[in-house]
Formats: structure tokens, sequence, C-alpha cells
């Protein structure tokens, strides 16, 4: 039966987040509520409980250890994107959060909010993933290629909470989304990430979910130079066609935004 209204708590700490999550099955986690709030407006969401972590502050925190930067699951897009230790670790990282969407979003919404929402054209999930970022939680340390599975979905037990997100520290990286013009929301977003011979690529807003390009990794490993992926494009039948876009298009903005990723992480 679907609940007519909800019961508000307001979690005192991590343990009894997860304690209420565990008695109520069918409760939902309220971060910073930008995605949860309007989702239960269209009634596309209708859990019998909201359980509002926002109060916890010991998960807002950006730390920096040596090769790392460790970010807690409830900072807001804004205090990544003002942080110094981002700025100076991972330019693009702050960059990115700088693009969600407008200045109220921003001050609301969380990391780990984003990450565990997995919207198809979030943009933190492009990070997380080109960057091998380790997804910690309530229960275990998850890293980014097993994270995200799906439209919405990911790895996570239904009473299991993202504490944190470990990131590490690449030599280069970039981001660069084509922005949907009313949201601002990746259609499609590219984050290109680098470290020794290495180098992973990670899209946003053109699939089902998040994803990697392994021809463009392959390459860039190679030589990291914006034309030795001009002539790899992502698959057409993969992509998601929609009223925002088609599916050719976002296929041919996949490189294009690669590219221009790759030109931002040259500096
Ligand atoms: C107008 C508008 C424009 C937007 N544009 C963009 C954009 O350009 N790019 C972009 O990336 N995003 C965009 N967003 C989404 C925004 O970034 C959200 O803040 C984010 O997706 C969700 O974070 P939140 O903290 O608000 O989570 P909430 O809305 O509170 O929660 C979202 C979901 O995650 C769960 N959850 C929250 N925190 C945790 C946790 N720590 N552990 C486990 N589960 C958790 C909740 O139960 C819920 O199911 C936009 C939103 C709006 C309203």
């Amino acid at each position: 039966m679907i609940p007519a209204s909800f019961v508000y708590h307001k979690a005192a700490s991590l343990k009894e987040a997860v304690a209420l999550l565990a008695a109520l099955p069918e409760a939902k986690l309220l971060a910073g509520g930008q995605s949860l709030i309007a989702a239960m407006k269209m009634r596309l969401a209708r859990p019998s409980d909201v359980i509002d972590i926002a109060g916890l502050r010991d998960l807002s925190f950006v730390r920096r250890e040596r090769d790392r930067l460790v970010i807690g699951a409830l900072t807001t897009h804004h205090d990544v994107a003002v942080s110094a230790d981002v700025q100076g670790a991972i330019p693009a990282l702050a960059q990115l959060a700088e693009g969600i969407a407008d200045p109220a979003v921003r001050h609301m919404g969380t990391l780990g909010g984003s990450v565990a929402n997995n919207d198809p054209a979030a943009d933190y999930p492009a990070a997380v993933l080109a960057l091998g970022a380790s997804v910690r939680t309530t229960r275990r340390t998850v890293a980014a290629d097993a994270f995200f599975t799906g439209m919405f979905s990911t790895i996570l037990e239904p009473d299991e909470i993202v504490t944190e997100i470990e990131f590490p520290i690449p030599e280069r990286a970039g981001y660069c989304k084509f922005r949907n013009p009313a949201s601002r929301y990746a259609m499609p977003g590219v984050f290109v990430a680098a470290k020794g011979k290495g180098a992973r690529v990670a899209v946003t807003g053109a699939a089902p979910s998040v994803f990697r390009v392994v021809d463009m990794e392959a390459a860039l490993s190679r030589r990291f130079a914006t034309d030795a992926i001009a002539d790899i494009s992502v698959a057409v039948e993969d992509m998601t066609s929609d009223l925002h876009a088609s599916a050719e298009y976002r296929a041919h903005l996949v490189t294009v935004m690669a590219r221009r990723a790759i030109q931002a992480a040259l500096g």
C-alpha cells in the first residue's frame, strides 16, 4: 500500500540512522534533499519514513592525506567547490562541483547524496569512476568500478550509508560537460584522469549509468593528447535517446567533451 504521508526522523548519530533504516524497510535517508524532495513531490518516491542525516556534521569535511583526498558524504557541492584542498589536489573536481546546477542546489546538495542517487546525468559519478575512488560506507569500502550498478542504482544495501569518498590524487585530470540549458545536468559529461602511464575516462549523461571508455583509456595511456582519441567514438546503440538529445548526438558529444576534458587536463 502507498502511504499517504511519511514520518520524519532527525538522526542524532550515524548509529541511530543505521538502526532506523534497518527497522524501517520503506524509509529513505534525507541529506541535501535536492533529489529526494523533488522525487517525493512528483510521487516518484513515497517513503514511509524520512531519516534526516543533514545534521551529522562529522560527515562534512575535506581531508588531504598524502596522495589521497578524503571527502565526507555530507560535504555540499559548494564546500567541495571552494575547498583549497580540493582546488590544490584535484582542481577538476572543484570545477565539477562549481558547475552543478545553481547556488541554491550547491549549498544544499551533498557528495554522498549524489553518488548514492546515481542519477544517469549527475556529475560526481564520472569523477568517482575516472579517479578510481573508493566509496566508504557504514559496512565496507567499495571500489568505484563495483559501486555503480545501473540507472539510479548502486551496490548499496537499503540500510547502508555512504560516509566518505577517498579520491587518489591524479597527476592530471579534466572534466567537461555539455550542459542541459535548464538544469545544467550533463548531457553528456566526460571526466579524464591520468597518473603514471595509466589513464581513465568516465562518461555521465549519455547512457543509463556512468561508464568507462576503455578504448580512449588505452589510447591516452600511450599518448595523453586530444588527437589521440579524436577518432574514437562510443557505440550509438548504447546511448540514451530522449527529448533532450538523440543517441547519435550524445555519442558525438562524448568524443567532443572527451577532447575538451583532455585539453583542460593539459592546462
Ligand atoms: C534544479 C536542480 C538541478 C540539478 N542539477 C544538477 C547538475 O547539474 N549536476 C548534478 O550532478 N546534480 C544536479 N542536481 C542534483 C543535486 O546535485 C543533488 O543534490 C544530488 O543529486 C543529491 O544530493 P542530496 O544531498 O540533495 O541527496 P538527497 O536528495 O537528500 O538524497 C538523494 C538519494 O540519495 C540517498 N542518500 C542521500 N545521502 C546518502 C548517503 N550518505 N548514503 C546513502 N544514501 C544517501 C537518499 O536516501 C535519496 O535516495 C540538480 C538538482 C536540482 C534540484
